[in-house]
């Protein structure tokens, strides 16, 4: 979408905010200043009628640009300084008939919410002062009628007044976008994340394989054997603790290996190795280790047991998830075969 523009994701983050704000501001400004600059041209406003149209041109372009860069900063100064620069100008000259300082009370928001609260109040403070000097000691040639001194002093404190509830306004919505978007990256690692094992989670590793995009990984589909039998014979509360001793295992096992580690069902886990070569010696590996791990019970008594494991190797340009299917029956194969074993699938040929 054309206000969306430029901004990284369409999520609610500051970046995408201020995009979003940015796109607004030239869509609106050129709604407003294209045909207020051609009325000001047809009233014989030579100055400030090219002034709005150029402005009006500026805020198309700066849009183009930052649909085709997403350099958010840049097009924020785009859209403050000549806002500025007209606004100041406006107030100066009266604008049209005098009403020229009715358009300053945008300054505010709109500066604090595209530099933040820091740079947008000093921006904002500097304003002021450019406002007072303009209103208490500058003559404008182009003004008749002269504001009334009660209007100049009530034009700097609506202004600060305005100043005022801007910042307040920025304050809170920026804190509340801070807590919103912690919020969110709690919930993302919940919803990706095993939270008996601290591995990833089905959906997570989905996600992570997305995102890796790597070209023909292996796959190994590894269960636990006679898993049932920890339960029955030690209880749950061991039973899940010997799961976090394999995946802690597991994640010990794989340090040096560019590998993506997840829990993908009650006591069965996955791991995806970007490069196949290894997949072997890494599969023997993890099948060795688990079988060496042993948990120690409260009473004393030793839990261990094994795994039995499936391999295979994506072809290129088939997904994980495809390929898990060989790793299935390769597993299958395996716990037939009398388990604590590692099948190799063949990749079938294209
Ligand atoms: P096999 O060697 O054929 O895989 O035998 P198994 O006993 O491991 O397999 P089975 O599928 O019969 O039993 C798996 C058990 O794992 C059943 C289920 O209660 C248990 N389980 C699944 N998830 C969890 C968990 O999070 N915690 C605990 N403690 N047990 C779990
Ligand atoms: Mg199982
Ligand atoms: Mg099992």
């Amino acid at each position: 979408m054309t206000l969306n523009a430029g901004a990284i994701n369409h999520s609610f983050t500051n970046r995408s905010r201020r995009a979003f704000i940015i796109n607004l501001f030239c869509l609106v400004g050129v709604l407003f200043t294209a045909p207020l600059g051609v009325l000001s041209l047809f009233k014989g406003n030579l100055l400030v009628g090219s002034s709005l149209l150029t402005i009006a041109t500026i805020y198309t372009l700066n849009h183009l640009y930052l649909r085709s860069t997403r350099n958010y900063l840049f097009s924020a100064n785009v859209i403050l300084y000549p806002l500025y620069a007209l606004m100041l100008y406006l107030v100066y000259s009266g604008g049209v008939n005098g009403t020229g300082h009715v358009w300053i009370y945008c300054i505010p928001p709109v500066s604090l919410f595209l530099h933040g609260l820091k740079r947008g109040l000093l921006e904002v403070f500097l304003f002021i002062c450019a406002l007072a000097l303009i209103l208490f000691y500058m003559d404008s040639p182009f003004n008749d009628l002269d504001y009334h001194p009660d209007l100049k002093s009530r034009i700097i404190y609506s202004f600060i007044l305005i100043a005022f509830l801007s910042t307040i306004y920025e304050y809170i919505s920026s804190r509340f976008n801070q807590s919103l978007q912690e919020l969110s990256a709690k919930l993302e690692l919940a919803a990706t994340t095993d939270p008996l094992t601290g591995l990833l989670n089905r959906r997570g590793m989905e996600q992570q394989l997305e995102q890796q995009a790597w070209d023909a990984p292996a796959v190994l589909l590894m269960d636990v054997d006679h898993f049932k039998r920890i339960n029955d014979e030690f209880g749950h509360e061991y039973g899940d603790e010997y799961l976090q001793r394999v995946a802690y295992s597991l994640e010990g096992l794989l340090s040096k290996y560019s590998c993506l580690i997840s829990r993908w069902g009650g006591e069965e886990f996955m791991v995806v190795l970007e490069h196949p070569a290894s997949m072997k010696d890494v599969a023997e590996l993890l099948r060795r280790g688990i079988a060496s791990a042993v948990l120690t019970t409260s009473l004393g008594a030793n839990i261990s047991t094994t795994i039995s494991i499936g391999v295979t190797e994506a072809k290129v340009g088939e997904s994980v998830i495809r390929a898990l299917g060989r790793a299935d029956k390769a597993l299958y194969e395996a716990k037939d075969n009398g388990r604590n074993k590692v099948v190799i699938a063949q990749k079938e040929s294209p």
